[in-house]
């Protein structure tokens, strides 16, 4: 059985105790591979490597930092189709999804990352009392980086790129659910030539090697990407410690349709706003509203092309939706489409997975589900689902969708259909997310900010903003005679 080491130190280690985790396979059900179950020791040998890497990376000149980060994009690359099948096995989205987003995306994040850091400006300021200022912005030291399951490489290297490309190194805490691309990323820093301990990656689990990471004394910066819960619990165990933190937390998005939108657009992005990637994107629109007027239409039609989705093995071509990444995740969502029953819900869409053939048997699938009737202000309406769950409910007024809209403790994105200018501008600054997308979903420029209001996190990240989050900023006040 395969099994996944960590990279501490510029090498390939199993946990210091011996002791492994399970990796499953979600298509299958299957125990496929052991991760490092890692400990206090592990996470104190993998802080300790990237302290003493720390001087000599933050003072390699810039152009030979970016160098290596562009060698390891290629290396990616390289190995794309590698990459994407392991990703696929290991989280259980459909393989063509890997290959057309996770893993360009990951190679893409890395050099988005080298460019950035080389086009980075300092400001000055002249007064006319004899005094020159000017703006440092200068590394911090080793920093951890947590990333979720549901986009696992993606998320990594877009939190490592811009972590390294400023002179920090980096002790990453993947999620023990989703190791594998991490574990072969790890062979490519090796072959890349990285200085042992710029980029360390230690496995395990989130409340053992995850708590240990964050709370180190010798590791000043967190960057976590994952549930609202877990980051509101790691933020309350390093109050006291002052660390410089940056959180993206979950969402309960809302996919506003106003009538006079277009509405064959509407429905095809929305398919893939509530679907893709089994529904376990934090910036899915899991809360649809439509306007009253064409609430039947949508409803039908929506409810007609989410039955004609395939669900099934990750590797097929033609599977939109794949496997949950856990048998307790599935569980879980399948949980609230019970829920939803009891809080008076009609569940309009197919229910019970066909065609799976004798290995998926007990693969973790479930159809994708579409349900009305529902009052805002229900479980359902206000928890982070996570899965293949939509809800849809009609609205009359800009404002009742508006409030609706805005009645969740979350603020990550949301989406507005209309053709009416000046209904985008009116109430896309009154709408509570990070992202508002007009007429589309997911589109990323990596320079733009991303991140979430209220429970939906702290922080912001993409382009300067990242660039800034890994860096300290100085002010040297120059004062001279006349
Ligand atoms: P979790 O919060 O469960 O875990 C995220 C990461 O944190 C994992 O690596 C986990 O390890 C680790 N972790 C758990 N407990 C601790 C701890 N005490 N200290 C340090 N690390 C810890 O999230 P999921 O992995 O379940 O991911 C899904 C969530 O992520 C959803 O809520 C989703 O919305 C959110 N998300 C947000 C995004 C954004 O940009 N805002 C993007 C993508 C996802 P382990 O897996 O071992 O528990």
């Amino acid at each position: 059985m395969e099994q996944i080491r960590n990279l501490i130190g510029g090498e390939m280690l199993a946990s210091l105790s011996g002791e492994t985790l399970d990796n499953f396979n979600p298509s299958t059900g299957a125990v496929y591979s052991k991760v490092p179950d890692s400990g206090e020791a592990d996470i104190d040998r993998a802080v300790q490597a990237a302290t003493s890497a720390f001087p000599g990376w933050s003072g390699t000149p810039v152009n030979d930092r970016v160098a290596l980060i562009m060698k390891l994009a290629d290396l990616i690359d390289e190995r794309a189709e590698d990459l994407a099948v392991a990703e696929s096995r290991d989280q259980g989205k459909p393989l063509w999804l890997a290959k057309a987003v996770d893993i360009p995306r990951a190679s893409a994040n890395l050099r988005f990352f080298a460019h950035a850091v080389m086009n980075t400006k300092s400001v000055a300021f002249t007064d006319v009392n004899n005094v020159v200022e000017y703006i440092n912005r200068s590394p911090i030291g080793p920093c951890a980086l947590i990333s979720p399951w549901n986009l696992p490489l993606y998320i990594l290297t877009w939190k490592i790129a811009p972590c390294i490309a400023t002179g920090n190194t980096a002790i990453c805490k993947p999620s023990e659910m989703t190791p594998m691309t991490a574990g072969l990323f790890s062979e490519l820093v090796i072959e890349a030539g990285f200085p042992p301990g710029v980029i360390n990656i230690v496995h395990g689990l989130g409340s053992k090697a995850g708590q240990a990471l964050v709370t180190h004394p010798d590791v000043p910066v967190i960057s976590f990407t994952g549930g609202t819960k877990t980051g509101g619990h790691i933020a309350e165990s390093v109050a006291h410690m002052f660390k410089k933190t940056s959180f993206e937390l979950g969402g309960k998005n809302p996919n506003i349709i106003f009538a006079d939108c277009d509405f064959e657009k509407a429905i095809r992005t929305s398919l893939r706003s509530s679907f893709l990637n089994q529904g376990e994107i934090c910036l899915c629109g899991s809360r649809i509203f439509v306007e009253q007027s064409i609430y039947d239409k949508f409803v039908e039609r929506f409810v007609a092309e989410t039955d004609q989705l395939v669900v099934g093995d990750p590797m097929s071509k033609k599977s939109f939706v794949g496997a949950l990444v856990s048998r307790d995740h599935l569980d879980k969502v399948l949980s609230y489409v019970e829920l939803a029953k009891k809080e008076g819900g009609t569940v309009l869409t197919k229910t019970g997975v066909e065609g799976l053939s004798e290995a998926h048997k007990l693969g973790f699938y479930m159809r994708p589900t579409v349900i009305t009737g529902l009052s805002p202000e229900c479980r359902v309406q206000q928890e982070e689902i996570f899965g293949p769950v939509v809800t849809i409910t009609p609205f009359t007024t800009e404002e009742e969708a508006l409030t609706m809209a805005n009645g969740v403790q979350y603020g990550l994105s949301a989406s507005l259909w209309t053709s009416d200018n000046s209904r985008v501008h009116r109430l896309s600054k009154k709408i509570q997310a990070g992202t508002v997308w007009v007429n589309s979903w997911m589109y990323r420029n990596l320079r733009a900010p991303l991140g979430g209001m209220k429970s939906s996190g702290i922080g912001r990240e993409g382009g300067d903003y990242s660039l800034n989050f890994f860096t300290e900023t100085q002010n040297v006040s120059v004062s001279y005679s006349s």
